[in-house]
């Protein structure tokens, strides 16, 4: 499909219903969760009931050819609140590990079960990161260890700040099968619902994305069906082949996971960027100091006027690599790592002039901007830090193998 600006009338559409669900649910409940620290599951519900939530969605969003469904859908969403949106959205972590490395059979039968249903909706969780193993997945130790005699897989590890973490119904997880080959003898594997040995911390407490559940997991023994390979074991069995011959097509598990999500990650930047240019624009308009509104010294409206164009820019590129990505086209350039390398850190700059921009009303609670300002920073950090982004980028562009 070609690359087009226009949103059409039933990218519009899909734009208007969810905005008014951001507008309406989540936008009033956003401090009491971001106070609370809670998972807000009644917000969940009501997102499953009216059909916002669940497998359902997540085809129709994904039939897009265009790709810029799910970046429509996450800027809204984000625009709401970012806690309750990574709430919304922390599942599609999973869904994106199991799409990027199962099999055809393997994505009907887990992600629907990822989601629940809309009586009783449900999360998924990707749990890659460990206390050694963070932006270096190379240094993963967990290990995964085939029971050929009972056709099981034996997990053994400890996985930290995992969003959905312990209450996910659907855990996906990394694991080393052969830790001689680093990341390239790395897997994916999904833990059903209930199995014994995976247990995990309290939700951790952070600086932003309060309402959003992240929390360290433990795996003891967890022991999973020879089926819970993502890719199965004869593909797996190939791919290690390749790896120990020295050839370069194995790709890592955790790194196709991000490489397929970055742009919506980027979209979720992007609607809290927005949101906090909006809020600061609107009160920039009514606030007067001087006798005038203080939207009319340049100093405030420059602001606006650079915070706006940094958020056209990175739509842009977030809306170019989620194209890209959706219609298979090779990301030469690390496309996709800077549309959220800019998404994130326009989130940053922008929610942080907002907050200058409300002088002290934008540093107490009162105001959003205090609460976005710090749901803004994770987008620097994690789906790769922006360092990390750079050095994708950098490899990308000059060929060689930038530290
Ligand atoms: C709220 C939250 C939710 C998360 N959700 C998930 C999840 O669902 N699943 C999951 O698997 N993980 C998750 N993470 C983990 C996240 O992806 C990692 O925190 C992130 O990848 C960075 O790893 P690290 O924290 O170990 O930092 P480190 O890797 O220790 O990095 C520390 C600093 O060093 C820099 N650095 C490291 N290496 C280099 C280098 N080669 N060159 C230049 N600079 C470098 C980094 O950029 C960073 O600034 C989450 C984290 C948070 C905080």
């Amino acid at each position: 499909m070609e690359f087009w600006l226009d949103v059409n009338e039933e990218q519009n559409e899909l734009r208007e219903w969810v905005h008014g669900f951001a507008e309406g649910v989540i936008r009033p409940a956003a401090a009491e969760w971001d106070e609370r620290e809670e998972m807000p599951w009644p917000v969940l519900q009501e997102a499953a009931k009216i059909g916002l939530y669940g497998f359902e969605f997540l085809v129709n969003t994904w039939a897009d050819m265009s790709g810029l469904s799910l970046p429509l859908v996450n800027e809204e969403l984000f625009w709401g609140d970012g806690g309750i949106g990574m709430a919304l959205s922390g599942t599609s972590l999973a869904v994106a590990a199991i799409y990027g490395s199962g099999t055809p059979e393997q994505l009907v039968e887990w992600v629907p079960q990822c989601f629940g249903d809309e009586t009783d909706p449900q999360v998924g969780a990707f749990c890659s990161t460990e206390p050694e193993a963070g932006s270096d997945v190379a240094a993963m130790r967990t290990r995964a260890v085939y029971d050929e005699a009972r056709d099981e897989w034996v997990l053994n590890g400890q996985k930290a700040y995992a969003t959905n973490g312990g209450i996910a119904h659907v855990h996906v997880v990394t694991a080393s099968v052969d830790p001689s080959l680093g990341a390239r003898g790395q897997a994916a594997f999904v833990v059903p619902p209930g199995t014994p040995g995976l247990a995990a911390t309290n939700k951790l407490r952070k600086l932003g994305l309060r309402a959003s559940h992240t929390a360290d997991v433990f795996l003891d023994d967890v022991r999973v069906p020879g089926a819970c390979l993502l890719g199965g074991k004869e593909a797996l069995d190939e791919r290690l082949a390749r790896a120990r011959e020295g050839q370069r097509s194995a790709k890592q598990a955790s790194m196709r996971t991000f490489e397929l999500s970055r742009p919506a990650v980027g979209a979720q930047a992007l609607g809290i960027a927005r949101a906090a240019y909006e809020y600061s624009l609107e009160y920039a308009r009514n606030r007067v100091q001087f006798g005038r509104p203080i939207v009319d010294n340049q100093a405030i409206a420059f602001t606006l006027a650079d915070m706006r164009t940094e958020i056209d820019a990175a739509r842009l590129l977030v809306w170019r690599a989620a194209w890209m990505g959706r219609n298979d086209r090779p990301f030469h350039a690390g496309e996709g790592s800077m549309s959220k390398l800019k998404a994130g850190e326009v989130a940053v700059a922008v929610t942080e002039k907002a907050v200058q921009i409300l002088g002290g009303a934008g540093y107490l609670r009162d105001h959003p901007v205090e609460r976005m300002y710090r749901d803004a920073k994770i987008y620097t950090i994690f789906e790769g830090t922006s360092e990390i982004q750079r050095l994708v980028i950098s490899r990308a562009i000059t060929g060689r193998q930038i530290r």
